[in-house]
């Protein structure tokens, strides 16, 4: 089992880098739900509940057990969201359904999004420019900082994590 190795403390990144990644987030999302909307139209419902689930049920199965439940954490902040809206829970850990749920409300939110560009390059070319923004800043800002810092056990499981160790440590 992949162990978590800190290798420096821990602190806020700055806000300057959770602003870049947040509006490239962002963009990627609103231009997602807009191709989705107009383009695969019986598909909104489903990419509605995914982006939802995402920032309500993967936030109180995950964050809510994470070291920086409450705090600007360097995954774009959300650790004070998630206080917004959930007790703690440090005694808990991420489980299978954490997992599951996080991998579908990625892949509904972020990818099926291409399903809606598919058919059309330029459109397909513009929704992958705004993901691998989204994918890029998010490797660099959160990923580089956790893969340095994290101390919660179950990170060490998350490929992104063991991807930015290899580069960033
Ligand atoms: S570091 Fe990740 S899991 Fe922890 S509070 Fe922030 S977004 Fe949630």
């Amino acid at each position: 089992m992949v162990e978590v190795e800190p290798v420096q403390q821990w602190c806020e990144v700055s806000p300057a880098a959770i602003a870049v990644e947040s509006a490239a987030g962002l963009a990627a999302i609103a231009a997602g739900g807009y191709l989705v909307a107009r383009y695969r139209r019986k598909l909104f419902p489903l990419w509605a509940a995914a982006t939802t689930s995402w920032f309500t049920l993967c936030k109180y199965l995950i964050c809510t057990r994470c070291e920086h439940y409450g705090k600007k954490c360097e995954f774009y902040n959300l650790g004070l969201l998630a206080a917004r809206m959930f007790s703690p829970q440090p005694d808990r850990t991420l489980t299978r359904a954490g997992y599951a749920a996080e991998g579908l409300s990625v892949a509904g939110m972020l990818l099926l999004p291409f399903t809606a560009a598919w058919g059309d390059s330029k459109r397909f070319a513009a929704y992958a420019a705004l993901f691998a923004s989204q994918w890029s800043t998010q490797m660099l800002v959160s990923c580089r900082h956790c893969a340095r810092t994290a101390t919660t056990p179950w990170k060490a499981q998350c490929p992104s994590y063991q991807l930015a160790r290899r580069i960033w440590t």
